[in-house]
């Protein structure tokens, strides 16, 4: 990729990029830090050349595998919701898909860590992070259902695939303190919830809205 495809022209220059992001402000997205780094991030280098054209629409796009890119508003609702109690350093994400969601996450956070199941789309994710100059991820093959248990605990866990139950894996691996946010439920009504361990026993849930992500699935695919 060279640095004018990098940069954007066209349906993929940052005057497009500009109108989503007054998009996403008009749609109640607050935090300018998150809506700033949403602005830098080149949103076209995450899906095939052919649907480039669409990268700027606020829509969730497949990126192959029967896998999509996440819309950008829920990208923004996320990690704004995620970062409103204050700067997280090792964060957890279930679902690198793209890396979409974690090139938006890795500049606000300390330590990313984050897990996919199918192999082939976590090569191509890690080729887009390097790219970008993302050295503060930390990428794993494997089943993120479980977490990444030696990595534990996290100060915030963001999952961009829905369970129909919240995992337990996953609210054991929050610090006290910690923030969890997943979508929860079937492929026809799923609630995003905040999770927030308050004590090393108590957590408590807070539903923000309905959603519609792909299921997270157990098991790996090479
Ligand atoms: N935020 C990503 C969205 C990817 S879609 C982006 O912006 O591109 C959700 C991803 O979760 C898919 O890539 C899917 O393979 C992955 N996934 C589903 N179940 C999983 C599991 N148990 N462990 C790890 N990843 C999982």
């Amino acid at each position: 990729m060279n640095d004018q495809q990098l940069r954007g022209i066209g349906m993929t220059s940052q005057r497009t990029r500009d109108r989503l992001i007054n998009r996403l402000r008009e749609q109640g997205i607050k935090s300018e830090t998150v809506l700033d780094v949403m602005r830098q991030t080149p949103r076209h280098i995450f899906i095939d050349e052919a649907l480039s054209h669409r990268a700027y629409e606020d829509t969730a796009l497949p990126i192959g595998y029967n896998q999509t890119i996440s819309q950008p508003f829920i990208v923004a609702r996320m990690t704004e919701t995620l970062l409103e109690a204050g700067p997280l350093k090792r964060v957890l994400e279930v679902g690198t898909g793209s890396g979409y969601q974690t090139s938006i996450l890795a500049p606000l956070v300390g330590e990313l860590y984050s897990v996919e199941r199918i192999r082939p789309l976590q090569e191509k994710a890690r080729n887009r992070l390097k790219l970008l100059g993302l050295n503060n991820t930390h990428l794993k093959h494997t089943d993120g259902g479980m977490g990444w248990p030696a990595k534990a605990p996290f100060d915030g866990i963001l999952a961009a695939c829905a369970p129909e139950e919240v995992p337990e894996e996953l609210k054991q691996q929050l610090a006290v303190g910690g923030r969890l946010i997943i979508p929860v439920g079937g492929s026809e009504n799923q609630e995003l919830k905040l999770v927030v361990r308050e004590s090393e026993t108590e957590y408590t849930t807070q539903v923000l809205e309905c959603v519609k992500f792909v299921p997270l699935l157990s098991g790996t695919v090479r």
